[in-house]
């Protein structure tokens, strides 16, 4: 147990040197929130998927074993982060989102029932409301996470995207939900969260053709979680995330590890 206590130690001086940041991380279990980055790791039609490739693996001349790789990444698929810059100019890009903007006490929003019945389902204004009725308020600083069901079909893309086919034409045959561009509006006029994330491909439906959830969150340089795994195994809000992406300076987005405690 001494490692998950060193870990916690330095979690939590992590996060009283960002001050004021938040406060009170759970030191119960840890959930891990990302997909493997893999061969199957789901990335947009459009887009080549994750490639790993051998340097070197086996004796070296010398006498020991040495292995290594490089691999080659959109930054936009697999369990990732969406920079402001994204789809907004001027906004912050990957390396300059600040650290209180990727770590806070998380709200786990659960439309999997909706979802399952609708590929299509945007979550509304309405889901937002009945969930701080049942929860309270969602505070200022929360990593919102948006939990439609879908994580669990990965790495499955025909279920998961809608499509298994690749190209410029299978866009317009993705299905998967996404949240409503008035309860965007709605999160940053009435709320004050950090980052929202979603276990889908996209914080837009797959219909979508105009992105403007992702536009409304990221002029506002509110970062997006996209493709967040193991939703189910969080509690509606008992846990903290802790979301961080590869430091690409000057990058739209990246790879993200993304975990929680609770
Ligand atoms: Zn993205």
């Amino acid at each position: 147990m001494a490692r998950p206590t060193s870990l916690f130690a330095i979690l939590a001086a992590l996060v009283a040197c960002a001050s004021p940041g938040p406060v009170g991380i759970p030191t119960g279990s840890m959930v891990d929130l990302t997909h493997p980055f893999d061969a199957a790791a789901i990335y947009w039609p459009t887009m080549e998927g994750f490639v790993l490739e051998t340097e070197f693996e086996g004796m070296t001349e010398r006498g020991y074993y040495y292995k290594a790789h490089r691999f080659r990444a959109s930054e936009h698929g697999g369990t990732h982060v969406d920079a402001p810059i994204h789809f907004a100019e001027g906004r912050h890009t990957v390396d300059e989102i600040p650290l209180d903007r990727l770590l806070g006490p998380a709200r786990v929003l659960d439309v999997s029932s909706a979802a399952a019945k609708n590929a299509d389902y945007e979550i509304t204004v309405e889901d937002l409301e009945r969930f701080e009725a049942e929860h309270g308020r969602i505070p200022d600083g929360a990593v919102l996470l948006l939990r439609t069901g879908f994580f669990e079909r990965w790495p499955d893309r025909a279920t998961y995207l809608g499509t298994e086919e690749r190209g410029p034409d299978a866009v317009a045959k993705l299905h998967f939900p996404g949240l409503h561009p008035d309860a965007a509006r709605w999160l940053l006029r009435e709320r004050d969260v950090a980052a929202v994330g979603i276990d889908t491909a996209s914080m837009d439906r797959g219909q979508s053709t105009l992105f403007e959830s992702h536009r409304i969150l990221l002029e506002q340089n509110v970062p997006i979680f996209e493709n967040v795994a193991n939703l189910g195994e969080l509690s509606a809000t008992g846990a903290f995330v802790i979301a961080l992406p590869m430091k690409i300076a000057g990058g739209s987005g990246g790879p993200l590890r993304i975990i929680a405690t609770q």
